[in-house]
């Protein structure tokens, strides 16, 4: 029989009366590629000294926790990179196995996989997403700009080898992968795993034009009609994917799309950065620091009373839009900060 879950004292509630359960934590902004449409070729990292130390992303975690989410992801940056964070996973399960929370998951280039795949099934992880966004070895030198695509295929099969669900996610270009959306499809469904499109969002400076790269999920869709049966299913993974059944494969097709369809009505989540900054909103500037108050006391009151503010400002939505007329990011941070 399964565990009651424990009473929450005191839930997160936002002004909008969405419940706060899911937690995205970027352990890094650090990345071992530097994928074109997430990061410049020279990106400045943020110093050493200003990270949240593993102890504290720890403590951060276990208040959330504390106060009713019941699942964290963790991102970045790329969080396999950052040294030692077998030790955050180790100790996030305490929270699984105590009951207090559902699902910790990762969000990961996978080219660490080889060495952590089992390490995480051990941790209690039992899904993960992999991003994959080309099954062409030199495209995705390309897209990467750094990255081993045999590196990633061969942690993708000692993901699968140590028992954790992947769900590949690959983000939709103009005119990079447009033509291996089908293909996508038929191999991650052919291996077992759901695929998810993501709609390019205008996070950070970049070089080169977003218009160029951004295609409406809407357009996407359409065209996969013409060589798919596509049953809309009632599916969701807890995030903001919307999930169609292919008839063909029998696999899940996801889609993520921030700008064809907005989907912050039913928004759970929020996102702390490696630097503890909260931000209430993907698509929005606001944010509270949460490394001062968590550094101004051994005890987790000024830390709650900082997360309690912040809840309180969260916005109904973003409002991102991309065309050429707005050629500025619509959020000044990159992906790689906030985490995907
Ligand atoms: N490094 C890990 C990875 O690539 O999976 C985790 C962090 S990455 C920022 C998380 C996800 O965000 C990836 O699937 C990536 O493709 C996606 N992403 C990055 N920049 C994006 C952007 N501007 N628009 C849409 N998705 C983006
Ligand atoms: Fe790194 Fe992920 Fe950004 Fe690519 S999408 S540069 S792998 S953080």
């Amino acid at each position: 029989m399964a565990a009651a879950k424990p009473t929450v004292a005191r839930p997160l509630v936002d002004p909008f009366a969405r419940a706060i359960t899911y937690l995205r934590v970027s352990v890094t902004d650090r990345c071992d590629f530097r994928c074109v449409y997430c990061m410049s070729e020279d990106m400045h990292f943020l110093p050493k000294k200003d990270l949240l130390s593993l102890e504290e992303l720890d403590r951060l975690c276990a208040a959330f926790v504390a106060r009713g989410v019941r699942k964290i992801r963790i991102t970045g940056g790329e969080p396999l990179v950052r040294r030692d964070i077998m030790t955050l996973f180790r100790s996030l399960s305490q929270h699984l196995d105590s009951g207090a929370m559902d699902e910790v998951t990762v969000t990961t280039n996978g080219s660490q996989l080889t060495r952590f795949a089992r390490d995480l099934y051990a941790c209690g992880v039992r899904r993960i997403n992999v991003s994959l966004d080309t099954l062409d070895a030199a495209k995705f030198r390309a897209v990467t700009r750094w990255g081993d695509f045999d590196k990633v295929i061969a942690g993708i099969d000692a993901a699968q080898a140590a028992g954790l669900a992947v769900k590949i996610n690959a983000v939709a270009l103009q005119g990079f992968n447009d033509d291996e959306f089908e293909d996508l499809i038929r191999w991650s469904h052919g291996r077992g795993m759901d695929l998810t499109f993501i709609e390019v969002m205008p996070l950070g400076e970049i070089e080169g034009q977003r218009a160029d790269q951004y295609i409406p999920l809407s357009q996407v869709r359409a065209r996969l009609e013409r060589s798919f049966t596509l049953a809309p299913i009632d599916y969701s993974s807890g995030g903001p994917a919307r999930y169609v059944r292919i008839a063909e494969t029998g696999g899940r097709l996801g889609f993520i799309t921030p700008l064809t369809h907005n989907f912050c009505e039913s928004c759970n989540r929020v996102r702390v950065t490696c630097t503890g900054t909260l931000y209430m909103c993907l698509g929005q500037e606001d944010a509270a620091d949460l490394r001062a108050p968590l550094r101004a006391a051994p005890t987790d009151e000024p830390l709650h009373a900082a997360i309690d503010a912040a809840i309180a400002r969260k916005p109904k939505g973003h409002d991102f839009v991309i065309d050429r007329a707005s050629s500025r990011p619509a959020v000044a941070r990159h992906m790689s900060l906030t985490g995907g």
